[in-house]
């Protein structure tokens, strides 16, 4: 079955300690349909501008996404420049230029209003909205957001929330937005605002699901070098959601595993710059080492 990602479609502009690359293939929605991509036929929306690298669209294409739903339009792509610390955790934001985003509204071509799996990629909870307003009962809805909406948009974050499936966000947005520290009562209280099933990422510590079959702790596979964690998250939420169309079936009897994979995929994306770890992987790859991840978390 097949996934219909929604988000940010950017060029990114990363710093670390050790190197820089400009205008790399980047947004929320380009990790998160490339992650999918590997499981499901996925379906992407967005907006980029002119001046967006052809090469990128023939890198979605080589993925077999679907992108009836990229729109083309005058102006300039989101450009996002971010820099890490050594301690790679910490991030800061340089710059954010919104382009075409500032007048982007997601029309969905009509076929794609039947898609049964949907991810709410990182974007304004406005039209994180207006997607869900076209689609036709879809089964599972997973939302991402992060601070920036916490900040500027909580009303409609809010209103969302009541209206999704699965609400994943990181440690940090989900104290803020439950008002706990404490994270097994940020996710009980962030229940009690809609969504049955919520995922917290701790970075390289891991996730944690909290859902109709209680708790499940899902590691991150261990990594000696981290290149850019740019688009883990995303990737995270890509890999989940696309292994859960792949399974099909009752959502809850794959969650456990669908965060498996999604930590699995968000680990290659880790290994180098924007996307070019992970679109170099193969599903043989993402196979071995889900196997391994699951050795090294079995005590029996
Ligand atoms: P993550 O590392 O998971 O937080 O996601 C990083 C991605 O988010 C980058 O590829 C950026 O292009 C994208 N991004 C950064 N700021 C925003 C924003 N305000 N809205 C949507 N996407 C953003």
């Amino acid at each position: 079955m097949s996934v219909l990602v929604v988000g940010s479609t950017a060029l990114d502009s990363i710093k670390t300690p050790r190197a820089e690359a400009p205008r790399l293939l980047g947004g929320s929605a380009s990790h998160a349909a490339l992650a999918a991509s590997f499981f499901a036929p996925t379906r992407l929306v967005g907006v980029v501008g002119r001046d967006f690298p052809r090469r990128y669209l023939a890198l979605y294409r080589r993925h077999g996404i679907d992108l009836e739903g990229l729109q083309i339009a005058e102006g300039a792509t989101f450009h996002w420049a971010g820099e890490y610390e050594v301690n790679m955790n910490h991030r800061r934001t340089l710059r954010t230029e919104l382009g075409v985003f500032e007048q982007f509204r997601p029309d969905l071509p009509p076929r794609y209003r039947d898609t049964p799996y949907v991810l709410l990629a990182n974007i304004a909870p406005a039209l994180q909205h207006h997607v869900l307003d076209q689609m036709r009962r879809p089964r599972f809805v997973v939302a991402d957001t992060m601070d920036l909406w916490l900040n500027t948009a909580l009303p409609e974050l809010l209103r969302l929330l009541r209206r999704v499936d699965a609400l994943v966000l990181n440690d940090g947005e989900a104290r803020q937005l439950s008002g706990e520290d404490n994270l097994l009562r940020a996710a009980r209280r962030i229940h009690r605002l809609g969504p049955p099933v919520v995922i917290i990422k701790k970075g390289e510590h891991g996730s944690l699901l909290s859902g109709p079959d209680g708790l499940f702790l899902c590691p991150a596979y261990p990594l000696a070098r981290v290149v850019d964690p740019t688009g883990a998250g995303d990737s995270f939420a890509g890999g989940l959601v696309g292994y859960l169309a792949r399974a099909g079936g009752r959502v809850r009897d794959h969650l456990r595993a669908a965060m498996l994979h999604g930590s699995v995929v968000a680990s290659f994306c880790c290994e180098g710059f924007g996307v070019r770890a992970t679109v170099r992987v193969t599903p043989a790859e993402i196979t071995r080492r889900v196997a391994e991840l699951r050795r090294l978390t079995d005590a029996a």
